[in-house]
Order: C-alpha cells, then structure tokens, then sequence
C-alpha cells in the first residue's frame, strides 16, 4: 500500500481529524471511532508499519513505547484499577482491518475470553 493512501498515516500526519488523547514524535494515540467498550483507544506508531509480522528488531523500542503508552493511558482514562486489555490484530485471520500497526486499549466493561 501507498503510505499517502493509509488512514492512520493521514492521521498521524493531522490530514485526516480524530480524537487524539496522546502524541509524541513516534506515537498518536486516539479514540477507537467504532468503540467495542467504554474505553476504546488506537495506539499508533506515526511511521508507517504495516502489522506485526512486519516489524523488526529496529522497531523494538517503539513496539515498547507503545505497550507502555496503553498502561499510561489506561491510568488517565481511570481503567487501570479495574483492568483492560490490549489487542494488536495481524492479518486476515486475526482480523486487522486496517494495514497500519496498531494497539487497541479497551477497557471499561468485563471482558471475555475467547475472544470471537
Ligand atoms: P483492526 O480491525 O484491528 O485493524 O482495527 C482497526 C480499528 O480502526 C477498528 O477498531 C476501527 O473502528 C478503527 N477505525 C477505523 N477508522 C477509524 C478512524 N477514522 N478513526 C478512528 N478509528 C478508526
């Protein structure tokens, strides 16, 4: 895929508006716009990754950032005492939609496992 043809790169660039809750040079942070729980936020490197199975140890302190962004968010939004989870969907089977890396944080309502 083109980078200029990605959603959240046109989000990470400001192209396209979302609920941003947080923003570093590496990492956005915005509100989920179809939310699965009270809480639902994307956390997304601004460089364009396409999913897990193409990240590399390079990325690895941004993968960590990322992880520790959600457990930073998860306290400001007030999940963090009840619990949440954090989901990064890869490919087909695991129901990425959208070909951009991404963190979900969801939280807010008792989760189940498995998930569907
Ligand atoms: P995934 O299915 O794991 O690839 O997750 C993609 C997520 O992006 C879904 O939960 C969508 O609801 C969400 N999404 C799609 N378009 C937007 C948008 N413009 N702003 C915020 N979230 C979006």
């Amino acid at each position: 895929m083109n980078v200029t043809d990605c959603l959240f790169c046109s989000i990470a660039s400001g192209k396209i508006p979302a609920d941003v809750v947080h923003e570093s040079e590496t990492l956005i942070a915005f509100r989920d716009i179809n939310p699965q729980a009270p809480l639902h936020l994307l956390i997304v490197p601004k460089q364009h990754i396409t999913s897990l199975d193409t990240a590399k140890a390079p990325h690895q302190s941004l993968l960590g950032d990322m992880v520790l962004v959600a457990a930073d968010l998860a306290r400001t939004e007030s999940v963090a005492g009840h619990g949440y989870r954090t989901v990064i969907n890869t490919g087909v089977d695991g129901g990425q939609s959208v070909d951009h890396l991404h963190l979900h944080l969801i939280g807010g309502r008792q989760m189940e496992w498995p998930p569907g």
